[in-house]
């Protein structure tokens, strides 16, 4: 039996009649990563101790964490030279509900450098490899959890999401990605990037994992002021196979210059599945999406630059030995850590930030960023009040290679053009399979709804899934 194959929701039936056990499952997805990640390089590291199974946890599914998750007593990262050694003293609110369901943490995985990016590739431990076609990025910043997924690596992961981390990389690798309701799920123990746009999901290999596993991690945290004190539901009870008379807005600028014909075609093809289905498909207006992007690059730079003022050498991680500072000043301290620890992508971004941030400068840009922000979640509520869920592709394209976006960094970040709005409007939304390219790469469907209404995505999805047959392909490595 391949139990490393399995989805979570078959795993755990397996669990739950006594065919195998929890230590059983483990051994083989660790024994299915020494086989495939020397190609794919999704884990960075695997947890320092193995689980010990005991009656607490034989239901026990094994899950992968992105290196910017805390995790007590063990190394995190965020793929970053300037927090390398450091070790985490308490669990991140989702890693202690993990546990506390009974979750085996497998290891940590790869991901761009503080999540800054799309493609994996700004990590400090180098790329990892799409599993459909290792020439290719598996997308980012949540590459390593995407991959780790598609490559059945792990049953299931969990990623974050400030821009579109967790759909891209989902769309990229062939898996679903769900970025939940700004509030919904704690970030207490994530180390933060932008913090009015981050979240934290699962990616999983359907979209009933999916549900599981945000009924695992959800609900309120009094450590997180920002997570909403409102009762978590049972999603698997979103899980219907029946959109009859639901409305499905159609942005009229989804189809923008620069969108791949083939992902195009793909989208358009869901839709007629949601149609046969009983969905009413109509066109809505989000006059101000053209705006998201640049809005975006203000807004979370902004809040990077903020955030990561506390890596300075003092408290966490690197510290440049005072032999290699010039003057040997706490400034020069400072100095030589950050310009030795940050990798050039995160150097860009603390610049910018800083700029858009600095006096003279705030009005002209922060300010309109904001503004610009306000009005594109206008149009979504405005859109809403019109129609269930809003659905567009995923990214503009699928994968593309390892080096080619790397060094244009405008092109790079135009890939999360559908997936930033969401965040920017705090709003939840899924990526799930929808197809292949000719050159045999996953295309990914994105479906957003209003806040806290993941059960509608999940209905949604839950039906596109159940007359397709998109997520029961898998890569061959
Ligand atoms: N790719 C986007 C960025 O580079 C989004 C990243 C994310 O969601 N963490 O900022």
């Amino acid at each position: 039996m391949s139990l490393h194959r399995l989805t979570a929701r078959a795993l755990l039936d397996l669990l739950k009649s006594g065919k195998t056990s929890a230590k059983e499952a483990y051994n083989a997805v660790i024994a299915h990563i020494k086989a495939v990640d020397p190609k794919v390089k999704a884990y960075v590291r695997l947890s320092s101790q193995k689980p010990d199974f005991n009656a607490k946890n034989q239901f026990a599914v094994p899950i992968g964490l992105k290196d910017n998750l805390c995790v007590k007593g063990e190394e995190v990262t965020c793929a970053s030279r300037i927090l390398k050694g450091l070790r985490s003293p308490y669990d991140a609110t989702v890693v202690a509900k993990i546990k506390n369901s009974g979750g085996a943490i497998i290891g940590v995985l790869n991901m761009d450098e503080f999540a800054f990016g799309s493609s994996c590739e700004t990590s400090c431990y180098g790329p990892t490899f799409n599993p459909w076609d290792l020439q290719c990025v598996p997308g980012g910043s949540s590459g390593g959890s995407a991959a780790a997924v598609a490559a059945d690596e792990a049953p299931w992961a969990l990623g974050s999401d400030t821009g579109g981390s967790i759909r891209q990389p989902a769309a990229f690798c062939g898996i679903v990605g769900l970025k939940p309701t700004y509030g919904r799920v704690s970030r207490y123990g994530l180390i933060a990037f932008a913090s009015s746009l981050d979240q934290i999901g699962p990616l999983t290999k359907d979209v009933t994992d999916c549900a599981l596993l945000m009924n695992i991690i959800s609900g309120y945290d009094e450590r997180d002021s920002t997570s909403v004190n409102t009762p978590v539901p049972d999603y698997t009870k979103a899980l219907v196979n029946d959109v009859r008379g639901l409305k499905i807005g159609i942005p009229k600028q989804a189809f923008v210059q620069g969108l791949a014909p083939q992902v195009r075609q793909a989208v358009e093809e869901s839709l007629n599945v949601l149609r046969k289905s009983g969905a009413v498909v109509k066109e809505v207006s989000l006059p101000h999406t053209p705006y998201a992007v640049a809005a975006y690059y203000i807004v979370a730079t902004a809040e990077a630059s903020s955030n990561l003022a506390r890596f300075d050498g003092v408290r966490y991680g690197l510290r440049a030995t005072p032999g290699a500072v010039r003057k040997n000043t706490l400034v020069d301290m400072y100095e030589e850590t950050r310009s030795r620890g940050f990798g050039d992508e995160a150097k860009r971004r603390i610049m910018l930030g800083t700029y858009a941030l600095s006096s003279g400068y705030y009005d002209a840009y922060y300010l309109r960023g904001q503004k610009a922000r306000t009005l594109i979640k206008q149009d979504l509520d405005e859109a809403f009040k019109d129609c269930d869920v809003i659905i567009t592709p995923t990214a503009p394209t699928v994968a593309f290679k390892v080096g080619e976006k790397l060094s244009d960094p405008l092109s790079m970040y135009l890939s999360d053009i559908y997936t930033i709005p969401a965040n920017l409007a705090g709003i939840p939304a899924i990526s799930v399979p929808c197809g292949f390219s000719d050159t045999g790469l996953p295309i990914g469907l994105q479906l957003m709804a209003k806040a806290f209404d993941e059960e509608m995505l999940l209905r949604v999805s839950y039906t596109y899934e159940q007359n397709t047959e998109w997520h029961l392909k898998k890569p061959r490595l």
